[in-house]
């Protein structure tokens, strides 16, 4: 970890954009199937997503219903009326020359989610775009596929509220998870599905005793932010995103310590050198001259329709984690393991169902299933079978290790007079004592404060 103080009193300030594309069946705003992924390019186009003049584009309802269920998952508020709107810029991939997203108007707004170290995320938005083109670089030539211009992707914007880089890849986990569960889409970061935008930038940390004041008195004094941010694109994997931020932060604080001036700009990761690059500095919003899209009407919600979207939704990730650990006892660890696919997590229930009727604990069929790495779709009954042939034949019950255990005592005089001298050790010449006579089938982690106990009585 890059702990503060070798980080010379500076501490990172990180917000994420993260874009997700949508499994709809058809396009956000036509009806060519959306599911363009290695199919021939340029077959799954149409006037309205090559961006031919006149056109018109309408709403994909379902992709917008997916967009809500994102926005409720993270706690937003979805906003009864909200709109399109036209970013303008000129590249290669984008053949209308803008892009059909939302800015002023976003479908969800101010939402949290809650990470694993406590730290609530602030979400400024979930707002509803579409994707572009694709550019293909080879033998000196660019080919250019239309198959994804216009699929259905939903932008998560957080506020930048994460401080470390731990944080930032729970919360990136945790999105890719919540996509599954709902889904709404693979979020194959290697496909691209899901893909990641940090910002990064850094500033001195307010003297200790400053920030002691602020966060006794729960008073949350809003620090001001760095006046720069680097954005970091180009980013298809986790560990990458690590990586890039990790990096931006050195290098930033360096830049800082040395006197410079850290300007807004986006950079990428160079994988092979390990290290981000400029790739241009940084547009502000106003360059897009956003406007609304004069051939979409507004998007009305209904409350009603919220509602029903609501109702509609699977038990989310976190809940069923926080269930995992109430209902079954396990430990946060063997919840979260438990609960990272739907799958998984219905299969546990499964064994943890039938288990119960044959007196199997639950938490026994945790750790099995997480020691054994069983994957969801192992036939339930044959797992079943192997978890209690484990445990057949073991010696649990209280009074027959206690037997046992006396009998051990009135055979090993010499370890009793040790363990009464205060020879701790001798115990486990008992111990031995008990298993050679239960032919190695006594529960061991019962038989210490039997023999204890019993010790306590023999003079
Ligand atoms: P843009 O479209 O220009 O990228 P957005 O508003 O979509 O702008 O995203 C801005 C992102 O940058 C948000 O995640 C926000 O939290 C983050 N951010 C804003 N200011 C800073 C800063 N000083 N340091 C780091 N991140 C920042
Ligand atoms: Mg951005
Ligand atoms: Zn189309």
């Amino acid at each position: 970890m890059t702990g503060k103080r070798t980080m010379n009193n500076y501490e990172p300030v990180i917000g994420l954009e993260v874009h997700v594309e949508l499994n709809t069946k058809s396009k956000m705003f036509c009806r060519c199937s959306a599911d363009y992924f290695g199919k021939e390019p340029n077959t799954h186009t149409c006037p309205v997503c090559l961006g031919l003049p006149g056109a018109l584009p309408y709403i994909n309802q379902s992709a917008i219903e997916d967009c809500i269920k994102i926005g409720l998952a993270l706690n937003c508020s979805v906003s009864p009326i909200s709109r399109f709107e036209r970013k303008n810029y000129f590249y290669p991939d984008l053949s209308k020359g803008y892009q059909i997203s939302q800015y002023r108007w976003p479908l969800c707004i101010n939402g949290q989610l809650t990470l694993d170290n406590g730290q609530v995320i602030r979400i400024n938005r979930v707002h509803q775009e579409e994707d572009t083109g694709k550019l293909f670089h080879q033998e000196g030539q660019t080919l250019i596929d239309f198959n994804r211009s216009g699929v259905p992707l939903v932008e998560i914007v957080t506020e930048p509220d994460f401080r470390d880089v731990e944080a930032v890849r729970d919360y990136a986990k945790k999105l890719q998870q919540l996509f599954r569960y709902l889904g709404v889409s693979n979020a194959d970061m290697e496909r691209g599905d899901m893909r990641l935008e940090a910002n990064v930038s850094v500033r001195k940390v307010k003297s200790q005793k400053s920030k002691v004041k602020n966060t006794s008195q729960n008073l949350k004094v809003e620090e001001e932010l760095p006046p720069y941010r680097v954005e970091l694109k180009n980013i298809n994997s986790f560990r990458f995103m690590v990586a890039a931020i990790e990096y931006e932060i050195k290098r930033q604080i360096e830049a800082l310590e040395k006197g410079e001036k850290l300007s807004q700009e986006t950079r990428g990761w160079n994988g092979d050198k390990k290290c981000t690059y400029v790739q241009r500095s940084k547009e502000e919003a106003h360059d897009y001259r956003y406007f609304p899209e004069p051939d979409l009407p507004e998007l009305r919600i209904e409350e009603s329709r919220v509602k029903s979207l609501e109702s509609s939704m699977p038990e989310l990730p976190w809940s069923k984690n926080k269930r995992f650990e109430e209902e079954f006892k396990l430990s946060t660890a063997q919840a979260k393991i438990l609960t990272e696919t739907e799958e998984l997590a219905d299969y546990f229930e499964g064994l943890v169902e039938l288990g119960g009727k044959e007196g199997i604990d639950a938490v026994k069929i945790a750790n099995y299933v997480i020691n054994q790495k069983i994957g969801a779709g192992t036939s339930v009954e044959e797992v079943l079978g192997k978890i209690k042939a484990k445990g057949e034949g073991v010696i649990g019950d209280e009074r027959e290790l206690e037997k046992l255990a006396q009998e051990a005592i009135s055979e090993n005089e010499k370890a009793v007079a040790d363990y009464k001298s205060g020879k701790e050790a001798a115990l486990q010449v008992l111990i031995g004592g008990v298993m050679r006579l239960s032919k190695g089938k006594a529960d061991t982690s019962k038989l210490k404060p039997i023999l204890e106990k019993l010790l306590k009585v023999v003079t």
